[in-house]
């Protein structure tokens, strides 16, 4: 089984207390599909400008990601610019240029219905993951993240699209924001008391993730010995690993949910140790494995 998925294309410039980037590939849906490429085919919808280069096409293209959904606009592709002032923090946004995202409208390409039966609505303007969620109902699983900018921006349009989906995936900062409660415990039953989700997953970073549902609770250790470099894409490629796993197993019980988990901590422990993409590119199966296999034990799963 495959995963579309829908999210941002972007250029970072990124900075933390380990050196700074500029202009370098990423984007919620490039880190989602390049983390799920090790088990599973990604169909990216989203959006990019003239000025992307047109070899990042054949380098996804490689990786068993299919780009027909991923198109090319008149003007400049979506860029984002964050600070890390600590490596563990969250990151402050100095810009957010939507660019060709202003006038985006989704589509998905008629030849990725087939044999498609998950949906991920990675982090991008709500109004576009309601759009899609408008046209495709044939999904048996459905995730969707977001992020600070579009909780501030478009409330609404947010909650109804969360409204829709299977899995909430967002961080600890986040769920304060939708639920404006600042204990956890209040948080986790405003969020199954405003929404009907089955699963809830919060990020804490280096205090690995929670799984949450209305009956259990759940915390899965993030891998313990990594060189952090740069945080920007654990969220997504997290995400990426996670669905790629329940596609693979073509089943979403809490515990085919927990088991993917432990494989996107793995994953997400390669994203953070280099800038941007260039880590999740060169990682090989072997790589990933071991520390997969290192982290269960840690987990004792
Ligand atoms: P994360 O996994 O949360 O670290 O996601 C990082 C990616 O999110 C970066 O590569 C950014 O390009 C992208 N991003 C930042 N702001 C936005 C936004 N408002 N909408 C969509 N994507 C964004």
């Amino acid at each position: 089984m495959s995963i579309i998925v829908v999210g941002s294309s972007a250029f970072d410039d990124i900075e933390t207390p380990k050196g700074k980037r500029v202009r370098i590939l990423g984007g919620s849906c490039i880190y989602f599909s390049l983390a799920a490429s090790f088990k599973s085919k990604s169909k990216i919808v989203s959006v990019v400008g003239e000025d992307f280069p047109k070899n990042i096409f054949s380098k996804l293209n490689k990786k068993k990601i299919l780009t027909e959904g991923l198109v090319v606009e008149k003007g400049k592709t979506f860029s984002w610019g964050g600070v890390y002032k600590t490596i563990s923090e969250d990151p402050e946004t100095r810009f957010t240029n939507l660019n060709v995202f202003e006038d985006f409208q989704p589509e998905i390409p008629n030849s990725y219905k087939k044999n498609n039966k998950i949906l991920f609505l990675a982090n991008i303007d709500p109004d576009l993951q309601n759009k899609i969620l408008d046209g495709s109902s044939a999904n048996k699983f459905i995730g969707l993240d977001t992020m600070n900018f579009w909780i501030a921006s478009k409330r609404r349009s947010l909650f109804k699209a969360i409204q829709r989906v299977d899995l909430l995936t967002i961080n600890e900062l986040e769920l304060k924001l939708i639920t404006k409660k600042d204990s956890l415990e209040r948080a986790f039953s405003d969020i199954f008391k405003k929404f009907q989700i089955k699963y809830l997953i919060v990020k804490r970073g280096s205090g690995g993730s929670m799984l949450v549902s209305r009956k259990n609770f759940h915390w899965i250790p993030s891998y313990p010995f990594v060189n952090l470099v740069d945080p920007t894409g654990a969220g997504d490629s997290f995400a990426g690993a996670l669905f790629s796993h329940l596609s693979k197993r073509n089943s979403f019980t809490e515990k085919d949910i927990l088991d993917g988990m432990i494989y996107g901590s793995a994953m997400s422990s390669f994203t953070i140790e280099s800038f941007g993409t260039e880590r999740l590119f060169k990682l090989s199966p072997k790589e990933l494995e071991g520390r997969h296999k290192k982290l269960r034990k840690i987990a004792r799963i």
